[in-house]
């Protein structure tokens, strides 16, 4: 008989020593606002609530939510906030009753596997207002997370997270960490926000555009992947226009994008916007 998967990606942590070390990778917090993603049966959250300036935790469980919330009334400090992490607006947080925001904010979450990636972007995309996160992922996406250029693993997903955080895999969790165990092993990865946009002088939403573009294909070479993709706001046709400028920075033409830097993808969005 098949196993049902858990439901909201609910796989609740229960190794109290990685419960401690994902509390202690966020550093000195007690004058931070903390944003809990996902607090579940509250795992985390008494660590963390004894330890931050402010606790806001987001569960979107609506039966597991009012369950913290009762738990932790007396507790001024604390706010649970029933809700979906992927609608919140983190610029907004103090719009929740009892909210109030200082400073930017320190995330944390065992994140939900089945909306892993559509967190993090929702993260990526609100950088401006996070120091610090602390996630829980599977361990294959750690790995793409933290790739290096010219690695396998190096694709979109690393490149993007590059742009936004310094990133590192701090552990390894088994599966038997959980309730449920996941079918996967899970890796804690931290993030520094350190948007690098106005230091590679792109403007942000074309260039994560034009990264989509170059990764397109991962088998395919740049060129191919740049040639004839209308796409608004990044007008890439002329594959010849393409080539030319790949091998004026001194680039194969045949090369991919999993093994261009950061610096030389900006570099080439750059000429190519100039050129339009
Ligand atoms: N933090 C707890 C722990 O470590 O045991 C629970 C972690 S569990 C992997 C993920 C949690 O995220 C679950 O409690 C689940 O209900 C919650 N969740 C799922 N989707 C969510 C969403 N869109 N917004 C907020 N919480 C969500």
């Amino acid at each position: 008989m098949s196993k049902k998967k858990p439901k909201l990606g609910q796989n609740f942590l229960t190794d109290p020593s990685a419960r401690m070390r994902i509390v202690e990778a966020l550093g000195d917090i007690s004058t931070s606002t903390v944003l809990e993603i996902g607090p579940g049966r509250g795992a985390l959250t008494g660590l963390l609530a004894t330890r931050a300036y402010r606790l806001i935790a987001v569960e979107l469980d609506r039966a597991l939510a009012p369950r913290l919330a009762e738990a932790w009334k007396h507790a001024e400090h604390v706010r649970i906030h029933q809700g979906d992490i992927l609608e919140l607006d983190l610029a907004k947080l103090e719009e929740i009753p009892g909210s109030t925001q200082h400073g930017p904010l320190v995330v944390v979450g065992n994140l939900p596997y089945y909306i892993t990636s559509d967190i993090l972007l929702h993260l990526f995309a609100q950088a401006n207002s996070i120091a610090r996160a602390v996630v829980m992922v599977q361990e294959e996406v750690a790995d793409r997370i933290a790739a290096k250029c010219g690695n396998s693993d190096y694709g979109v997903l690393s490149a993007t997270a590059q742009m936004h955080a310094r990133v590192e895999k701090l552990f390894v969790l088994p599966p038997e960490a959980f309730t449920p165990p996941p079918k996967v092993h899970s890796a804690v990865v931290r993030l520094d926000m350190r948007p690098r946009f106005e230091e590679l002088q792109v403007e942000r939403i074309g260039f994560m555009r034009f990264l989509q573009m170059c990764f397109h294909q991962k088998r395919k070479t740049l060129v191919n992947n740049l040639k004839g993709i209308p796409t608004p706001g990044v007008e890439i046709s002329k594959s010849a226009t393409v080539l030319s400028m790949i091998e004026a920075m001194g680039l194969s033409p045949s090369i991919r994008a999993e093994a261009v830097s950061l610096e030389a993808m900006a570099q080439l969005y750059r000429k190519l916007c100039s050129s339009c």
